[in-house]
């Protein structure tokens, strides 16, 4: 695979997801960095989104639920690179019904160089970081050259 140096923007897309069991983790995450975020586009899926505009005063942009494709709907965004940093809190406890949605998102986030933060410590790091908010270069595949490769 080649890939493509492209900016990723200083006004940042941002995707959050929290299992059932650390929903509460994220709703104090964001709360703690509300601030920080405002700026940003919010993305979540249904039941995460519902808690946080609940419980912050963000503005979110709502998927549908986890469990019924909000998970896969956040993949299509990251492949039409909607998506530049995905905050996914999933439970390392918990078997749940769609993890082979969540191993597929999480594969998606890794082919196209997204950011990601699963737990609270990372995403602690990845807010703070200098890059949070500036324009950044970053490489993801180069579809195109994949494309003529084919032909
Ligand atoms: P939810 O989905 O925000 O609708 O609970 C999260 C998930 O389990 O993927």
């Amino acid at each position: 695979m080649k890939y493509i140096n492209i900016n990723s923007p200083e006004i940042k897309s941002i995707s959050l997801v929290a299992h059932d069991n650390m929903k509460e983790d994220l709703i104090s995450w964001c709360q703690k960095y509300q601030e920080a975020l405002i700026p940003h586009t919010l993305y979540a899926t249904g039941t995460t989104g519902l808690h946080l505009e609940a419980q912050t005063e963000l503005t979110i942009n709502k998927l549908i639920s986890g469990p019924l494709g909000g998970d896969q709907q956040i993949g299509a965004l990251i492949t039409e690179q909607k998506v530049d940093i995905m905050i996914f809190f999933w439970d390392p406890l918990e078997a749940q019904p769609h993890d082979p949605d969540v191993k597929a998102l999480l594969r998606l986030a890794a082919v196209w160089n997204i950011p990601v933060a699963c737990n609270r410590a990372t995403a602690d790091l990845l807010i703070t970081s200098p890059l949070f908010s500036t324009s950044y270069e970053k490489s993801i595949p180069d579809y195109q050259q994949y494309l003529d490769s084919r032909s």
